[in-house]
């Protein structure tokens, strides 16, 4: 246990204050006995991932950080399908390369994303075609107000587009996540970044193929987080109404749009950012929106938590002026709740 630890250095945004008090746990004996300083102390207490979700403010976070770093991996046969068992703080690359060791489809599509199992399934991360969602079975957590123990399945953890009971049930900490993959599944190649690549000519049969490919695709969109501090895709895609988004289509015409089944559509902010609004590469002192993908801010060394907030806002503000639609952060605030 350490008093007062900067929190930059365990984001890969690098902006942000301290943590009161900053814990790591390596065993789940180790989360319970945070839990209970935590009570005993009354504050309030943080999982921490590997912070690739999170802006930490320049003030800090009044409370106890917990860092998760359990991370074993294991394998189960169940019947036709494989069981990975993974605890939370086990790096998704690992998971995704290891799955791909075993021939197992199911998460190859989601190669290239940094950051834990735990922060994940939090998210519910999604990218090309894929959702954590697709393969969770259930994941084991620790309620940190009670202590006690409890099993989410994939049901009750209520995925959706970059959320999850998780993150609306913040008192339960994971500690393991099981994932089902399958030797025998159908590559799926339709997403038209992938699809485009195995038109050109590149082999998409095994997950092994499909982690190159995704990686190679994504290599040319996101910035190299070592050299300038990003969480990604800081807002979300926006999710409308048909009305709406006729609208818009009527002012737009190339604006993508992506009806889902309850009758709403999702549209890209990024072609909103870019095209309608000719933000792409715009800047405030030093924080912008990626010259190669709008939707992710970057800032530069030096920059604030509190500028790349108010930047974030001044995006915020510049597509409601425009469209009328109030954008949402996908990005979390950390030691806001
Ligand atoms: C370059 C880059 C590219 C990215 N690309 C994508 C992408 O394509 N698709 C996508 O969906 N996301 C993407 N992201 C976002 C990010 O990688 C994911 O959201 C990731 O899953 C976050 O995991 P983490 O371990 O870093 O979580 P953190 O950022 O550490 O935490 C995120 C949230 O989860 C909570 N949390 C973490 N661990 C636990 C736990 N064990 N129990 C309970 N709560 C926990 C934290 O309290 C916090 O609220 C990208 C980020 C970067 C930097």
């Amino acid at each position: 246990m350490k008093e007062r630890v900067s929190l930059a250095p365990f984001t890969t945004f690098g902006v942000g204050g301290e943590a009161r008090i900053f814990i790591e746990a390596r065993t789940e004996e180790e989360i319970q006995e945070a839990i209970t300083y935590a009570r005993e102390c009354n504050l309030q207490l943080y999982p921490l991932g590997a912070g690739s979700n999170l802006l930490v403010p320049d003030a800090g976070v009044d409370g106890v950080v917990l860092k998760i770093m359990l991370d074993d991996i294991a394998f189960e046969n169940d019947g036709d399908d494989t069981l990975i068992i993974a605890d939370a703080g086990a790096r998704w690359e690992k998971i995704v390369d290891t799955a791909s060791e075993h021939e197992l489809f199911g998460i190859e599509n989601l190669a290239g994303i940094p950051g834990t199992i735990g922060g994940a399934s939090v998210q519910n991360i999604g990218a090309y075609g894929a959702e954590l969602a697709n393969t969770f079975e259930y994941a084991d957590c620790i309620n940190k107000t009670t202590g006690a123990h409890k099993r989410i399945t994939r049901t009750e953890a209520a995925f959706a587009y970059r959320t999850s009971f998780f993150k609306t049930h913040r008192e339960f900490i994971i500690t393991r996540v099981t994932l089902r993959l399958s030797k025998h599944a159908t590559p799926n190649i339709t997403y038209p970044d992938l699809a485009r690549v195995y038109e050109a000519g590149t082999p998409l049969r095994t997950p092994s193929e499909i982690i190159i490919a995704v990686r190679a695709i994504r290599a040319k969109k996101f910035p190299l987080s070592i050299e300038e501090g990003t969480a990604g895709s800081f807002f979300k895609n926006p999710v409308i109404s048909r009305e709406l988004a006729d609208s818009l289509a009527l002012r737009f015409p190339d604006l993508p749009l992506f009806p889902q089944e309850d009758g709403s559509v999702k549209i890209s902010l990024a072609w909103l950012l870019d095209y309608a609004l000719s933000l792409k590469g715009f800047s405030i002192n030093k924080v912008r929106l990626y010259e190669k993908q709008p939707l992710i801010i970057v800032a530069r060394t030096g920059a604030t938590a509190t500028e790349v907030s108010a930047f974030a806002d001044e995006i915020a503000k510049r597509v409601f002026a425009a469209t009328g639609i109030v954008i949402e952060r996908e990005v979390e605030t950390f030691g806001a709740k």
